[in-house]
């Protein structure tokens, strides 16, 4: 059985005290195990407060981006290895917020996840469709193209990176995939990677889109999800350390 993940992802929330209590009583509150890894990504200037707050637990510490560059005159980025010298041990890569509000294209995606494997992260590569395109009949289609930028960038193969299906019509709408709908995605995801190369057919696939407490349990019980990204759950402490047991319990 592939372990779970449950990525929690605070977006641009947490004032520097709440995310240092908010992380503090995840330390706290969960006492780990090898079949479920729980991983927060803070906005990027609290994560020295919150690896400190995490240190000696077994939480793992993410970021929400990176930049696509190493170093340079890139003013404002952050590159991966600053990020690691930090504690952090994965990255979000190409959150549709980023893809639709910063103009993120599947090739910038594709970079950005090759730039974290060469740093020493765990790129976790959010893909995902709108409501539009799945009312079109689309979803293969855009899932499988933002899949292939993906296969055609990795020279040296997708083994380290993880996946995080997140239809974008779910985001932060309460409106979750159903545990049937995001299943079949997940399968499809499955069998693309797999027919690219047998070796991809364990890359962790999560699910993304108004994952909560009460709805954790039936989405963890499809084959082919391996855990969560969550948003607004990841919020507070109580509702993600929640999520983590239902995974602990899949
Ligand atoms: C997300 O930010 O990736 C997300 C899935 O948010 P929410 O859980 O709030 O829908």
């Amino acid at each position: 059985m592939r372990p779970k993940l449950v990525v929690g992802n605070w977006k641009l929330n947490t004032r520097r005290d709440e995310a240092q209590a908010l992380a503090q009583a995840l330390a706290a509150g969960w006492s780990g195990s090898a079949q479920v890894r729980l991983v927060v990504c803070p906005p990027a200037v609290h994560i020295p407060v919150v690896a400190a707050a995490l240190e000696g637990s077994r939480v793992a510490l993410g970021a929400q981006n990176l930049a696509e560059q190493p170093e340079g005159a890139f003013t404002g980025e952050i590159a991966g290895e600053m990020l690691a010298d930090y504690g952090c041990g994965f990255v979000i890569v190409g959150h549709s917020e980023r893809r639709a509000l910063f103009g993120e294209t599947n090739a910038v995606v594709a970079s950005k996840m090759l730039r974290a494997l060469d740093s020493g992260l765990t790129p976790i590569v959010c893909i995902g469709e709108t409501l539009a395109e799945r009312e079109a009949g689309q979803v293969e289609a855009v899932i499988g193209a933002q899949l292939d930028a993906l296969v055609a960038a990795a020279t040296a193969g997708l083994a380290g990176i993880v996946l995080a299906y997140e239809p974008i019509w779910a985001i932060g709408t309460g409106q979750t995939a159903s545990p049937a709908q995001a299943q079949a995605v997940h399968a499809f995801i499955r069998g693309r990677l797999s027919a690219a190369n047998p070796a991809w057919a364990d890359v962790p696939v999560l699910y993304g889109g108004s994952v909560k407490a009460d709805n954790a349990a039936s989405l963890f019980a499809e084959q082919d999800i391996d855990g969560a990204l969550v948003g607004g759950a990841s919020l507070a402490a109580d509702d993600f350390l929640a999520i983590g047991q239902q995974a602990l319990q899949a």
